[in-house]
């Protein structure tokens, strides 16, 4: 079968490969769909870690087309959106139900062969049965719609509360849909790219706007009294946080949910932290989510499609992961049925 394998720091390579012997409680997937995440381009650009020779994608859904025998309650031809992080139990924090500092964790498409291929081998205790008509191009938002969960669960938002997203783009979508679900009063987009704000809108965001904007701090204090009581920073850069805690009002608690590059860190003001009686908070994988997901997709509670998603096959990936390629679509979304459309 096709493939797209990560050898190295800016290697990549798209390959026949061969399916491992399938476990009794596994199924084999022809994937549909499979998002490509900044983590994928972090993962190309060395900034992030991945198990070398490892077929990459870790949001995808697809069909069953083999079960092994353990497998009760999945049939062949069923459609599943699958969670990629995989647990081992065992450990100390495992056992305390911190799944996600598993010290034995593995993950589909990372340590583990993932999505980006014809086919792939999931456990079955990763893998979420979705109804029959729901489009499998939106299930493949059910991984990062997942971690988005984790992530506004950590920032405790109160109806009423006023919410700042920082970032714009797919996870600020996401995020931003799902404080409006969590009882937001006033939700502000704030996102460098203009052609974005438009989305913003279109989903619910009351105010968007633009971080080198010369008044933005007066403009936040003034739409929220004096700074918002949750900032949700959706970037991943030492300026998104840095801005995100200067937008917090005293008491209010900022979530850092962008993954930075490696190595990078932001200057914290200790008298004004110590006067804000500011919580500092981050969000990572997915611990108990992934089915909330799902539940949010299937019932359209949040919804994807309106994200503009470019569809992309085996013969894009060299173009999209070059150094050198300027990325202008919110969201790429490896398909193995080109025809298909959100
Ligand atoms: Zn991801
Ligand atoms: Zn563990």
């Amino acid at each position: 079968m096709k493939s797209v394998v990560f050898r190295d720091t800016e290697k990549l390579e798209i390959i026949e490969t061969k399916l491992q012997n399938l476990k009794d409680d596994e199924l084999i997937i022809e994937v549909a769909n499979c998002g490509v995440c900044g983590t994928d381009f972090h993962i190309f650009n060395g900034h992030s870690y991945a198990k070398q020779n490892t077929i990459l994608g870790h949001e995808f859904a697809g069909t069953i087309i083999t079960k092994g025998i353990d497998c009760n309650g999945f049939e062949i031809g069923d459609n599943i959106a699958v969670d990629p992080n995989i647990y081992c139990g065992k450990c100390d924090y495992c056992k305390v139900g911190k799944i996600h500092f598993c010290e034995n964790h593995k993950a589909l498409g990372v340590t583990e062969d993932g999505g980006f291929a014809e086919y792939v081998i999931v456990p079955v205790s990763q893998a979420y049965k979705l109804p029959k008509e729901f489009p499998l191009s939106q299930a493949a938002f059910a991984e990062p719609l997942s971690c988005c969960i984790r992530g506004i669960d950590q920032a405790e938002i109160k109806h009423g509360d006023s919410v700042i997203i920082v970032g714009g783009g797919t996870i600020g979508l996401l995020m931003l849909q799902l404080a409006k679900l969590a009882g937001a009063s006033k939700i502000i987009v704030i996102e460098l790219n203009d052609l974005k704000h438009k989305y913003a809108l279109e989903l619910g965001a009351d105010y968007t706007l633009s971080p080198d904007k010369i008044n933005l701090l007066f403009d936040i204090n003034k739409i929220t009294k004096g700074g918002a009581d949750k900032v949700i920073e959706c970037v991943g850069s030492t300026d998104a946080v840095t801005l995100s805690i200067q937008l917090i009002k005293r008491g209010g608690t900022v979530v850092i949910f962008g993954l930075a590059p490696e190595g990078k860190s932001v200057q914290l003001n200790l008298q004004d932290a110590f006067k804000k009686e500011l919580t500092i908070k981050t969000s990572f994988l997915n611990p108990f989510t992934f089915g909330r997901a799902i539940e949010l997709l299937i019932n359209r509670k949040v919804v994807v499609g309106s994200i503009p998603v470019t569809q992309i096959g085996f013969d894009s990936f060299k173009e999209i992961f070059s150094t050198s390629y300027k990325r202008n679509t919110l969201k790429y979304q490896f398909t193995n049925k080109l025809k298909e459309t959100l």
